[in-house]
């Protein structure tokens, strides 16, 4: 399985505490100094270096014998501190970051036979810090990602060598010089780099000893290649949250074993040993000024001057829990090395990384694509979860019985997890969506964080019906309360709550819809004037024309109104009126509002029906622009008036002037 080293595709949510700066986090530095190795242990030559506590050490000047050089350090680990030692003193600590999302390295740095691979790796009697580290990782990663637990974890490892400048998987020897990548958001990747799932320590074996073994066969060939090479394991946590908001997760631990550091001017090497000392020279010369330039807060670091650099991007300087282990040995052959060996861990404790949580959204909640379980899932729960979706599809579960065949349900969430009474909401909110014609995703085929917004809508819903029910049966409460404190009220309310409401038509959009017409006899009582004789016709239904003779009756008496209403039933069931006006009436209306279209004020101009403020500023503009108006028609010159309304405008207008008149002043 191939992959980058970094999950392509996912949208950073936030560094946890993206708000402030994340808070620093130190390079820690502890040196560890080997025992003499080869039977040189002590009796030929004393140790040029000399422990003073857990923290400091001494070297020997050896210009001036009075003198030593003197480091204080994270830690200091003397020549019979054990494996565990290191690993329990600096290596463990920084573990338990991976859970949280943030990265973590862990670097031997020192000169060749210094005891870097012995500290990483050591051997099967006495294990490094790799296998103690993957041990404990897997153990973690097994309990916090346990059934029930809020997360699913997986673990992966990628295991590559720079070599020469090359970037060489070895996981997949025949992959040739990788490239290293940073995407828009500063995570280094490797595409193409091997990446292998693991889920226990026998996994981890399987794939890192045959690994090792490419790099040793190495070694044989040109002679000490695994010491010119730096070896850099790649072990990734991703965690997945099983429920909303469903984030992701995923931490990297870099655990390396880095060329050795040693002066290759003073080693005589020539031809190919020459070009690789040149290559590790470079890379770590140029480690070692990425390390100045961290600590002199220089506005450029040069990371991309080497591979190492590029790749070590983010744990010198960047997001990780770094550690680095400077291997330093008691030889006198050794004290320039070890000299430079410690001035180069003495700068790096100096630099300080922000490490910060790496944290996303699932992808599978960010857009409805359908992923594999096997996507979805770490390695362990594939099998887990194969089993589930056979018996899904073997036995239904009750509460998707509901559900008819025709409805499309979502591919995202299992019925079957959800509440019976929430899935019933949902259904029903689909079915009526579908009534009513909505276009777009059915309700139960969104994604579902989509989903989760609806529902959370539906319940605020049903709040919100249940408060107006609460409210309703408060009201009920207070008015028989009332009815048991006054008898006679009760009477009269118990009249009023048993009559039905009276019924309003809203005929605000159609204002000939309703017309109220008099009894001729009262018509006739009124000083009849033939100005004010008005026409009704009938509109819609049949095409009867009826001629009605008086005028308009203008009140406020609500009871005369209905009463007026119920002598006319034929008329009061028509809904739709026109108004035919007689000629002198026009004439009269015509000129009143000729009138006032010359001599009125804005206010005035307002006081005629259709004609609101915007209009009548524009009436009062154009007649100080183009004189008085003829005619009642020049209103159609004035914008925002157009030809066919001015007929329903007369008519309005006389009505309501004729109205004014009878009603007296208006
Ligand atoms: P490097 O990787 O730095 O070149 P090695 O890890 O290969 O050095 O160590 C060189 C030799 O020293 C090896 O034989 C190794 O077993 C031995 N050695 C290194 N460190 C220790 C130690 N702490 N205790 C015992 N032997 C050690
Ligand atoms: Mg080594």
């Amino acid at each position: 399985m191939a992959a980058a080293t970094s999950g392509a595709g996912r949208c950073r949510l936030s560094k946890v505490g993206s708000g402030r700066r994340p808070p620093p986090a130190r390079v820690r530095v502890a040196v560890r100094l080997r025992p003499f190795v080869d039977g040189t242990s002590g009796t030929s030559e004393p140790p040029c270096v000399r422990g003073i506590d857990s923290c400091s050490l001494e070297v020997a000047n050896w210009r001036n014998y009075q003198e030593t050089l003197k480091y204080q350090f994270d830690a200091f680990y003397g020549e019979r501190s054990s494996q565990q030692d290191i690993y329990a003193g600096s290596v463990q600590p920084i573990l338990r970051h991976l859970l949280e999302g943030q990265n973590a390295s862990v670097l031997a740095y020192g000169p060749t036979g210094a005891g870097k691979t012995h500290t990483m790796l050591g051997s099967p009697e006495q294990p490094g810090v790799i296998p103690r580290a993957l041990m404990d990782l897997l153990q973690m990663t097994r309990e916090e990602g346990a059934e029930g637990r809020p997360w699913a974890l997986s673990v992966t490892m990628s295991y590559l060598e720079i070599y020469q400048e090359k970037v060489l998987d070895l996981l997949d020897p025949a992959s040739g010089d990788l490239v290293i990548r940073e995407d828009c958001r500063g995570n280094i990747l490797i595409p193409g780099l091997t990446q292998k799932p693991i889920t226990s320590f026998a996994d981890f074996e399987r794939h890192f000893l045959p690994a090792s073994g490419n790099r040793t066969v190495g070694a044989t060939r040109l002679n000490q290649r695994s010491s010119r090479s730096h070896a850099v394991l790649l072990v990734k946590v991703d965690q997945r949250e099983r429920l909303a908001p469903f984030r992701q997760r995923e931490g990297k631990l870099y655990l390396i074993d880095l060329a050795g550091s040693e002066d290759n001017r003073r080693t005589g090497n020539q031809g190919l040993r020459l070009k690789e000392s040149g290559a590790i020279n470079t890379s770590l010369f140029v480690l070692g000024k990425v390390v100045d330039a961290l600590n002199q807060g220089l506005p450029r670091v040069p990371y991309r001057d080497s591979k190492l650099t590029r790749l070590l991007q983010d744990s010198l300087g960047g997001s990780a829990h770094s550690i680095l282990i400077a291997n330093i040995a008691p030889e006198r052959r050794f004290y320039l090395d070890t000299v430079s060996a410690l001035n180069f861990a003495a700068r790096s404790k100096e630099v300080i990384n922000r490490p910060f949580t790496n944290e996303s959204l699932q992808l599978h909640v960010l857009a409805p694509v359908k992923l594999s379980q096997k996507e979805l899932l770490g390695p362990s729960e594939v099998k887990k979860a194969q089993g589930s979706e056979e018996e899904e599809i073997g036995s239904p579960e009750p509460t998707a019985a509901p559900v008819s065949a025709s409805q499309k349900l979502s591919p995202l969430q299992k019925l079957s997890s959800m509440d019976p009474a929430m899935l019933e909401r949902l259904l029903s909110l689909d079915r009526l969506l579908g009534s009513q014609g909505t276009q777009g995703t059915p309700l139960l085929n969104t994604p579902r964080r989509e989903r989760m917004v609806l529902i959370k809508t539906v319940e605020e819903k049903e709040l919100e019906i249940e408060r107006l029910k609460m409210k309703q049966k408060e009201l009920e409460a207070k008015v028989l309360a009332q009815e048991a404190s006054d008898p006679k009220e009760k009477e009269n309310f118990s009249l009023t709550m048993l009559r039905p409401l009276p019924r309003r038509t809203v005929t605000a959009a159609k204002p000939l819809k309703k017309a109220v017409v008099m009894p001729l006899q009262l018509i006739q009582e009124q000083a009849a004037s033939p100005s004010t004789e008005i026409h009704i016709l009938k509109k819609k239904g049949r095409k009867r024309k009826v001629r009605l003779t008086g005028g308009l009756r203008c009140t406020s008496n609500l009871t005369e109104l209905e009463s007026l209403d119920a002598s006319e039933p034929e008329e009061k069931a028509e809904d739709c009126w026109e108004l035919q006006i007689s000629p002198e009436l026009l004439a009269h209306g015509r000129q009143k509002i000729l009138d006032l279209l010359n001599e009125g004020s804005a206010r005035d101009l307002r006081t005629l029906q259709r004609i609101g403020q915007k209009k009548a500023q524009l009436i009062v503009g154009w007649r100080e622009l183009h004189g008085p108006f003829t005619q009642v028609e020049d209103l159609e010159r004035v914008e925002g008036i157009s030809g066919k309304q001015m007929e329903s405008f007369l008519k309005a207008n006389i009505l309501g002037l004729a109205a004014g008149q009878r009603c007296g002043p208006s």
